[in-house]
C-alpha cells in the first residue's frame, strides 16, 4: 500500500532527547520568540507569516484536539506551563539537536510540552503539529512513565489528529484489508518502529493504527476514550482496559470488531 501522505513521524518521541533538552535551557543567541496565551514559538528564519500561521494553527488545535478526543486537559497550558515549539532553518540541525532519524519530520518530549520540527517539514500545520500537539495531550491523560501503552496506539492517536484525506486512507485500507495484506494484530502489537525500513510497510502501520484509533472515538459514546484512558491511566493493562472500556474480551476482538466496522463503512 502506497499512501501519498508524510504519516511518518517520530519514532523515539516518548524518549528524552537530552542534547535537545540541553539545547533548550541554553538557548542560543539569534533565535526569536512569538508568544501567545498556550504556545511559545522559538525560531531563527523562519517566515513571519509563517510563524503567525503557526500560532493561530496551535490556537485551534488546542481547543479541538482534546474535543476530538473526547479528553478533558487536567491543566490549562498557561505561563510556565506553556507549549514550546521550536523550528529549526533544516532538517539537518534538527535532526543534530534532536537526534531524529533522517525520515523524521516532528518530534516531542510530551512530558515538558516541547516539539521540534523545522521550516521545509512536509505539511508541517496539517500534519506534523497536530501529530504531536495530540500526543502531549494524550500522553497528559494516561501517565507520562505508562509504559503500558503500545506503540500502535501511541502512534494512532498522533495520526488520527492529522488533517488527512482519511476517505481515501479508508479506501486503500479496505483494499489491503480484501486483499488479506493488513498487519497482523499480534505483530502490531509488539511493533516497534524502528525495525520498519520499508516505506510501505511505514505507511501501512500509520495507515492503520490511525483507523483502529479512529474506531475507538467514533463507533462508540463520545465519554469512552477519556474513560478507556483513565483506566490506561490507573494502571490496567491494554487488554483489561479494553475489556472494562469497551467490552472487547481480548485485542483480537478489538481487531475483529474494528475490520468489520472498515469493512461497513
Ligand atoms: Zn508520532
Amino acid at each position: 500500500m502506497s499512501l501519498n501522505y508524510s504519516m511518518r513521524k517520530s519514532a523515539l518521541a516518548v524518549f528524552i532527547f537530552l542534547s535537545a533538552v540541553s539545547f533548550v535551557f541554553a538557548m542560543p543567541a539569534g533565535w526569536s520568540i512569538r508568544q501567545s496565551r498556550h504556545f511559545i514559538v522559538y525560531y531563527r528564519n523562519a517566515n513571519k507569516d509563517f510563524v503567525e500561521k503557526l500560532i493561530v494553527r496551535s490556537e485551534s488545535y488546542y481547543q479541538s484536539i482534546p474535543k476530538s478526543l473526547g479528553l478533558k486537559l487536567k491543566q490549562q497550558w498557561l505561563n510556565q506551563k506553556r507549549c514550546k515549539v521550536y523550528i529549526y532553518d533544516t532538517a539537518k540541525q534538527y535532526q543534530d539537536q534532536t537526534g531524529q532519524p533522517d525520515w523524521s519530520d516532528g518530534s516531542s518530549i510530551q512530558k515538558l510540552r516541547l516539539i521540534f520540527s523545522f521550516m521545509a517539514a512536509k505539511n508541517f500545520l496539517d500534519s506534523v503539529l497536530p501529530h504531536e500537539l495530540a500526543h502531549i495531550i494524550f500522553r497528559e491523560a494516561v501517565g507520562f512513565q505508562n509504559k503500558t501503552i503500545p506503540v500502535w496506539l501511541e502512534e494512532g492517536v498522533g495520526a488520527s489528529q492529522e488533517q488527512l484525506d482519511f476517505y481515501k486512507v479508508k479506501e486503500l485500507l479496505k483494499d489491503d484489508l480484501a486483499k488479506g495484506k493488513l498487519i497482523d494484530i499480534s505483530r502490531l502489537q509488539e511493533i516497534d518502529l524502528r525495525s520498519l525500513r520499508n516505506k510501505a510497510e511505514i505507511d501501512l502501520f500509520y495507515a492503520q493504527a490511525a483507523s483502529v484509533v479512529g474506531y475507538l472515538l467514533s463507533g462508540f459514546k463520545s465519554d469512552r476514550f477519556q474513560i478507556f484512558c483513565r483506566n490506561l491511566r490507573n494502571g490496567l493493562s491494554l487488554g483489561k482496559a479494553l475489556n472494562k472500556t469497551y467490552g472487547f474480551k481480548s485485542i483480537l476482538e478489538l481487531d475483529q470488531a474494528w475490520q468489520s466496522y472498515l469493512a461497513q463503512s
